[in-house]
């Protein structure tokens, strides 16, 4: 028997332990664990990872360093480049592999924005069947007829930024999308602030980054009730900071996601790391790191609480700051 002592992160969070037994629950108490527990801050359901391009996992960067643009920026950064150029077999492998290994590390499931049209939705749905699949549209103009072909096989659209698609654009996107009843997304004030305004026009799902949003924008957000994924180590890779605390104090929802697949192996618990690091340097509540770790669970109508009683199927992958105790596949 093994166990994993922490706040549990339920609906009435609480200080206890869960332990487990040949793959099941075998106790859920309150307080002090049995001695030889693995201690976490929180003990939490496995995650949902809010924000991923896995297209890129098979992106060798050869550990050099690049800016935003020269690695992300539509049409030609480089992992556009690599996107095109790469066969279709190995794009689909590495995105199966990158999938399951962010399965083993906690996360139940990737929220991805997957680049190159309805091809590119067909690709992550065979390599990684329940990931949350936003596409994105390749015609140079809207097209009606390609929005609806994506639609049919994706869960959303997922859109590069206000920054990089003329506007007239977007709103014919958002449009469709709610029309059909998909989730829209989009990067926002990643690298330079944008339009709240019309980023909230749009009534996304939710948005990603925010990094340069001023204390207005945050309130935006915050009362429109849109969650924010935010990637702190994709962050702080470009030379970008996120506002944690502020977002906190805004009442902005945070998730978290580990954006880009290409910068750093598929793992969730880095990635919840080093957003409770961050929170702890900018002076956030302790729980807010538990909150971002659940918070998009809500978002895709899945249980919010631990979710785990005595006797159910469990596995736990232990973790520095969150324990995650549930099935992850
Ligand atoms: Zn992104």
């Amino acid at each position: 028997m093994e166990c994993y002592a922490g706040v549990l992160w339920t609906e009435d969070p609480f200080r206890g332990y869960v332990c487990i037994e040949d793959g099941r629950v075998v106790r859920i108490g309150h307080g002090d664990p049995p001695p030889g527990a693995h201690k976490s801050r929180f003990i939490v359901p496995p995650v949902v990872d809010s924000h991923t391009h896995v297209g890129d996992a098979g992106l060798d960067l050869g550990g050099a360093r690049y800016t935003l643009e020269e690695l992300v920026a539509p049409p030609d950064g480089l992992k556009h480049r690599y996107l095109r150029s790469a066969p279709r077999e190995k794009l689909v492998e590495d995105m199966r592999g990158y999938c399951t290994a962010l399965k083993a590390s906690g996360s139940c499931r990737a929220m991805d924005f997957r680049e190159g049209g309805i091809d590119g939705v067909r690709m992550l749905r065979e390599a990684c069947p329940d990931a949350v699949i936003l596409g994105r549209p390749v015609s140079p103009e809207f097209d009606p007829c390609e929005i609806e072909a994506i639609l049919r096989e994706a869960d959303g659209i997922g859109i590069s930024s206000i920054s990089d698609m003329p506007m007239a654009y977007i709103e014919s996107v958002a449009d469709a999308v709610h029309r059909e009843g998909g989730m829209l997304a989009l990067h926002v004030s990643e690298r330079v602030r944008e339009d709240i305004d019309a980023v909230l026009s749009l009534q996304p799902d939710f948005i990603v980054h925010m990094c340069e949003a001023t204390d207005p924008d945050l309130r935006k957000v915050a009362d429109a009730g849109i969650p924010v994924s935010v990637c702190v180590r994709s962050n702080l890779y470009f030379g970008r900071v996120p506002p944690l605390a502020r977002m906190e104090a805004a009442g902005v929802e945070t998730m978290v996601g580990t954006d880009n697949a290409m910068l750093f192996p598929p793992d969730i618990m880095p990635e919840i790391d080093a957003f409770a690091e961050l929170c702890g340097r900018q002076g956030c509540s302790g729980d807010m790191v538990a909150r971002a770790s659940v918070r998009a669970r809500k978002l895709l109508r899945e249980s919010m609480p631990l979710g785990v009683s005595v006797g159910d199927a469990a596995a736990a992958v232990p973790g520095e700051t969150v324990t995650v105790i549930g099935k992850t596949s």
